[in-house]
């Protein structure tokens, strides 16, 4: 199950959540309560452009 990393708009705070590929339900923030969040991609943005996580997380071992 893959764990993604949201970052909420409001409060600015980051928090993980287990979603299901099919989760469609509404992201809320666990600490403010609101709803635009967004979808931080950490783990998975190796060698992207996207993200200013460092190279370090660079793991190639990353499965579902
Ligand atoms: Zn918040």
């Amino acid at each position: 199950m893959p764990i993604y990393e949201y970052s909420c708009k409001k409060c600015e705070s980051k928090f993980e959540l287990l979603r299901h590929f099919s989760d469609a339900a509404e992201v809320t923030c666990p600490k403010c309560g609101g709803v635009e969040v967004e979808k931080v991609l950490s783990s998975f943005s190796c060698g992207g452009s996207s993200g200013g996580y460092g190279a370090m997380g660079c793991a190639p071992s990353v499965s579902s």
